[in-house]
């Protein structure tokens, strides 16, 4: 990913209206807009304003890190890469949010490999826009399309909300990620803008991770309850604690663990059985020692 002159003049001018002062910015950036930073930071600075890149990893709107903000003395947290969360926190520091919107050209012949003929489709942040022109692209080729508009890897309401009225969904962007984050039925296209590729991924291996683990509950005595302090995946204390109970009843023994990244590398060593996710439903497909399952996958909404 990588930030064009438009959108860098696009952020410079909204960090110029939302802050007329001299600022001291925590800039919080994507992994893919690193090599851009330090000319984003000269620009911020050209303004007159001070700024901290935060270093950590930041993969979605979820991760305000305004704790970090404080410490450091910075009055306003830029982030770019993803629009506000879907869910509602609060911050004890103001944030900008600026979602990246990338341009990219792609080969409208891809599009032949999808043998539906009702597309549905779905992209990020970066990339919606273009999906007006897959439409217009599909359309010339003799299929329909139905725009559901930006998923998250944890929320795709914009394509369920479709879902009844396609053969097929069509991601549009780049990684599986987000696509293979979507529950349904539907076959799934993936149209990979950065090999310029259009395939179908394989939904089975989340299921087969979902069911395995499923599978292991019963054995398992000691449990870990996982909880990440990330703004928009922290799972609240009355939450925990109905956790807690259920396991109660199924005669489980549960043990809270509070960490920012859940990894594999902390949850080796601990002489635990079995660990239940709160946080960012999409870990659980980064290969743990242990089986890892979703709080929503066992018990629904909680
Ligand atoms: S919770 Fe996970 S999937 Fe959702 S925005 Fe955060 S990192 Fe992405």
């Amino acid at each position: 990913m990588l930030m064009d002159s438009e959108n860098l003049r696009e952020l410079i001018n909204i960090v110029s209206k939302r802050s007329k002062h001299k600022s001291k910015i925590l800039l919080q950036i994507p992994e893919g807009l690193k090599c851009n930073v330090i000319e984003i930071i000269d620009n911020l600075k050209r303004l007159g304003h001070d700024v901290v890149l935060s270093a950590e990893p930041c993969y979605g709107a979820c991760d305000i890190r305004d704790y970090e903000a404080k410490k450091m003395g910075c009055d306003l947290i830029l982030h770019l890469g993803h629009r506000k969360f879907y869910k509602k926190f609060k911050t004890i520091v103001p944030v900008i949010y600026f979602p990246i919107k990338l341009s990219v050209k792609y080969n409208p012949v891809e599009l032949k490999k999808i043998s539906y003929k009702k597309i549905g489709l779905i992209s990020t942040v970066h990339h919606v826009e273009t999906l007006k022109d897959i439409s217009r692209d599909l359309k010339n080729i003799g299929k329909s399309s139905v725009i559901g508009g930006e998923i998250l890897g944890c929320y795709t309401k914009n394509a369920s909300k479709i879902e009844k009225n396609v053969d097929c969904f069509l991601f549009v962007g780049s990684g599986e990620f987000h696509a293979s984050g979507l529950v349904t039925e539907k076959p799934v296209y993936i149209f990979d803008l950065e090999k310029n590729k259009v395939r179908l991924i394989n939904k089975m291996k989340r299921l087969k991770i979902l069911h395995a683990n499923l599978a292991k509950l019963d054995d398992a005595k000691k449990i870990g309850i996982l909880i990440s302090t990330k703004k928009g995946q922290f799972f609240d204390l009355n939450r925990i604690e109905k956790l807690k109970n259920k396991l109660k009843k199924m005669n489980k023994k549960a043990y809270v663990l509070v960490m920012d990244n859940i990894t594999n590398e902390k949850l080796t060593g601990l002489k635990i059985d079995y660990f239940i996710n709160t946080a960012c439903p999409r870990i659980v497909e980064d290969g743990f020692d242990k089986p890892v399952i979703n709080a929503r996958d066992l018990f629904g909404s909680i």
